[in-house]
Protein backbone atom coordinates (compact mmCIF):
# COMPACT_ATOMS: atom_id res chain seq x y z
CA UNK A 1 0.00 0.00 0.00
CA UNK A 2 1.01 3.33 -0.89
CA UNK A 3 0.58 6.51 1.35
CA UNK A 4 1.36 9.05 -1.23
CA UNK A 5 -1.62 11.49 -1.63
CA UNK A 6 -3.10 10.45 1.98
CA UNK A 7 -4.21 13.68 3.22
CA UNK A 8 -4.21 14.62 6.88
CA UNK A 9 -7.95 15.18 8.23
CA UNK A 10 -8.27 18.17 11.16
CA UNK A 11 -10.26 17.97 13.86
CA UNK A 12 -11.34 21.30 15.96
CA UNK A 13 -11.43 20.72 19.57
CA UNK A 14 -11.72 23.98 20.70
CA UNK A 15 -12.70 27.69 19.82
CA UNK A 16 -10.50 29.67 21.93
CA UNK A 17 -8.43 32.25 20.09
CA UNK A 18 -4.85 31.93 20.59
CA UNK A 19 -3.13 34.39 23.04
CA UNK A 20 1.00 34.97 23.29
CA UNK A 21 2.58 37.87 23.54
CA UNK A 22 4.71 36.57 20.10
CA UNK A 23 1.80 36.79 18.37
CA UNK A 24 2.61 40.00 17.24
CA UNK A 25 6.06 39.64 15.87
CA UNK A 26 4.01 36.41 14.04
CA UNK A 27 2.08 39.16 12.71
CA UNK A 28 5.03 41.47 11.65
CA UNK A 29 6.81 38.43 9.66
CA UNK A 30 3.57 37.43 8.24
CA UNK A 31 3.38 40.81 6.59
CA UNK A 32 6.92 40.56 5.83
CA UNK A 33 7.07 37.75 3.75
CA UNK A 34 4.00 38.96 1.92
CA UNK A 35 5.97 41.92 1.55
CA UNK A 36 9.07 40.56 0.06
CA UNK A 37 6.89 38.07 -1.91
CA UNK A 38 8.26 34.81 0.13
CA UNK A 39 4.82 34.14 0.11
CA UNK A 40 2.91 34.92 -2.75
CA UNK A 41 -0.74 35.79 -2.53
CA UNK A 42 -4.18 33.82 -4.24
CA UNK A 43 -7.55 34.09 -4.22
CA UNK A 44 -8.55 33.76 -0.52
CA UNK A 45 -5.02 33.14 0.83
CA UNK A 46 -1.29 32.83 0.71
CA UNK A 47 0.93 30.35 0.24
CA UNK A 48 3.14 30.11 2.99
CA UNK A 49 2.69 29.61 6.61
CA UNK A 50 3.90 30.75 9.74
CA UNK A 51 4.36 28.89 13.21
CA UNK A 52 5.85 29.16 16.26
CA UNK A 53 6.21 26.77 19.07
CA UNK A 54 4.10 27.59 22.53
CA UNK A 55 6.48 25.86 25.21
CA UNK A 56 10.11 24.83 24.97
CA UNK A 57 10.24 21.04 25.43
CA UNK A 58 6.23 20.73 24.31
CA UNK A 59 4.91 20.34 20.95
CA UNK A 60 2.22 22.45 20.74
CA UNK A 61 2.51 25.50 18.76
CA UNK A 62 0.37 28.47 16.97
CA UNK A 63 0.27 28.65 12.95
CA UNK A 64 -1.42 31.34 10.80
CA UNK A 65 -5.18 29.61 9.58
CA UNK A 66 -5.75 27.63 6.28
CA UNK A 67 -6.84 30.38 3.49
CA UNK A 68 -6.09 33.38 5.42
CA UNK A 69 -3.44 35.80 3.42
CA UNK A 70 -0.79 36.64 5.57
CA UNK A 71 -1.20 40.36 4.42
CA UNK A 72 -4.29 40.13 6.84
CA UNK A 73 -3.30 38.30 9.88
CA UNK A 74 -3.80 41.55 12.56
CA UNK A 75 -6.37 39.68 13.81
CA UNK A 76 -5.72 36.69 16.24
CA UNK A 77 -8.90 34.54 14.44
CA UNK A 78 -6.14 34.36 11.46
CA UNK A 79 -3.98 32.27 13.98
CA UNK A 80 -5.06 28.66 15.34
CA UNK A 81 -3.24 26.19 18.39
CA UNK A 82 -2.80 22.84 17.11
CA UNK A 83 -1.94 20.76 21.22
CA UNK A 84 -1.16 17.71 19.01
CA UNK A 85 -0.78 15.83 15.93
CA UNK A 86 -1.34 12.29 15.28
CA UNK A 87 0.92 11.31 12.15
CA UNK A 88 0.06 7.61 12.84
CA UNK A 89 -3.81 8.47 12.23
CA UNK A 90 -2.87 11.96 10.15
CA UNK A 91 -5.44 13.79 12.29
CA UNK A 92 -4.12 17.78 13.21
CA UNK A 93 -6.15 18.60 16.49
CA UNK A 94 -6.64 22.48 16.63
CA UNK A 95 -7.79 25.29 18.81
CA UNK A 96 -9.48 28.35 17.20
CA UNK A 97 -12.10 29.66 14.86
CA UNK A 98 -10.70 28.23 11.48
CA UNK A 99 -8.62 25.54 10.47
CA UNK A 100 -5.19 24.88 10.69
CA UNK A 101 -2.80 25.16 7.44
CA UNK A 102 -3.36 22.22 5.43
CA UNK A 103 0.75 22.44 5.94
CA UNK A 104 0.46 21.93 9.92
CA UNK A 105 1.72 18.58 10.42
CA UNK A 106 5.32 19.05 8.50
CA UNK A 107 5.96 21.92 10.99
CA UNK A 108 4.59 19.42 13.79
CA UNK A 109 7.31 16.77 12.55
CA UNK A 110 9.75 19.44 12.97
CA UNK A 111 8.99 20.42 16.39
CA UNK A 112 9.23 16.86 17.18
CA UNK A 113 12.10 15.79 15.83
CA UNK A 114 14.32 19.45 17.07
CA UNK A 115 13.89 20.82 20.27
CA UNK A 116 16.19 23.46 19.36
CA UNK A 117 14.08 24.57 16.78
CA UNK A 118 11.35 27.31 18.19
CA UNK A 119 9.84 28.93 14.88
CA UNK A 120 9.32 27.20 10.84
CA UNK A 121 8.41 29.94 8.44
CA UNK A 122 7.47 27.86 5.06
CA UNK A 123 7.39 30.09 2.06
CA UNK A 124 6.79 29.34 -1.59
CA UNK A 125 9.85 31.98 -3.89
CA UNK A 126 10.31 31.24 -6.98
CA UNK A 127 13.58 33.32 -6.57
CA UNK A 128 14.84 30.72 -4.04
CA UNK A 129 13.69 27.47 -5.53
CA UNK A 130 15.98 28.74 -8.90
CA UNK A 131 18.94 29.34 -7.02
CA UNK A 132 18.35 26.74 -4.45
CA UNK A 133 21.48 24.48 -5.94
CA UNK A 134 23.95 27.45 -6.67
CA UNK A 135 23.49 28.92 -3.09
CA UNK A 136 24.07 25.70 -1.31
CA UNK A 137 20.25 24.89 -0.36
CA UNK A 138 19.33 21.29 0.32
CA UNK A 139 16.44 20.10 -1.73
CA UNK A 140 14.58 17.17 -0.38
CA UNK A 141 14.62 14.30 -2.73
CA UNK A 142 11.61 13.90 -4.42
CA UNK A 143 8.32 16.12 -4.89
CA UNK A 144 5.59 14.86 -3.33
CA UNK A 145 2.12 16.41 -2.22
CA UNK A 146 1.17 19.18 -0.25
CA UNK A 147 -0.53 17.72 2.76
CA UNK A 148 0.89 14.49 2.24
CA UNK A 149 2.22 12.38 4.71
CA UNK A 150 4.86 11.01 1.91
CA UNK A 151 5.58 15.19 2.28
CA UNK A 152 6.89 14.86 5.89
CA UNK A 153 8.78 11.45 5.21
CA UNK A 154 10.59 13.47 2.64
CA UNK A 155 11.46 16.73 5.27
CA UNK A 156 12.45 14.52 7.75
CA UNK A 157 14.76 12.35 5.87
CA UNK A 158 16.27 15.49 4.74
CA UNK A 159 15.53 17.10 7.70
CA UNK A 160 19.19 16.65 9.82
CA UNK A 161 20.26 19.78 11.66
CA UNK A 162 19.70 21.78 9.06
CA UNK A 163 17.86 25.19 9.40
CA UNK A 164 17.06 26.27 5.60
CA UNK A 165 15.89 23.55 3.30
CA UNK A 166 13.91 23.92 0.02
CA UNK A 167 10.82 21.00 -1.03
CA UNK A 168 11.35 20.04 -4.18
CA UNK A 169 9.08 21.90 -6.46
CA UNK A 170 7.68 23.45 -3.83
CA UNK A 171 8.71 25.99 -1.01
CA UNK A 172 11.12 26.55 1.07
CA UNK A 173 11.21 25.92 5.28
CA UNK A 174 13.47 28.26 7.34
CA UNK A 175 13.82 27.33 11.01
CA UNK A 176 14.93 29.52 13.82
CA UNK A 177 15.77 28.82 17.74
CA UNK A 178 13.30 32.58 17.58
CA UNK A 179 10.83 33.80 15.04
CA UNK A 180 13.45 36.76 13.97
CA UNK A 181 15.76 33.63 13.38
CA UNK A 182 13.30 32.08 11.10
CA UNK A 183 12.63 35.51 9.37
CA UNK A 184 16.33 36.63 9.04
CA UNK A 185 17.33 33.58 7.55
CA UNK A 186 14.64 33.72 4.54
CA UNK A 187 15.26 37.11 3.77
CA UNK A 188 19.25 36.25 3.51
CA UNK A 189 18.49 33.67 1.00
CA UNK A 190 16.18 36.10 -0.55
CA UNK A 191 19.01 38.70 -1.08
CA UNK A 192 21.60 35.89 -2.36
CA UNK A 193 19.22 35.15 -4.96
ZN1 LIG B 1 3.62 25.11 0.64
Amino acid sequence: MSYVGVKFKTKMIGKDLPSDPRLDRLKYWCNLFHEKGLAPPYEGGSYGNLSFRLKNNEDDFIITASQSGLNESNTNDRFVVVPRVDLGAGIVYAIGLRKPSSEAMVHYAIYNMRPDVQAVFHGHCDKISRDAEKLGIPVTSKEEPYGTIALVDKVLESLDNLYFLEMRNHGFLALGKSLDDAGNLALEFLKKC
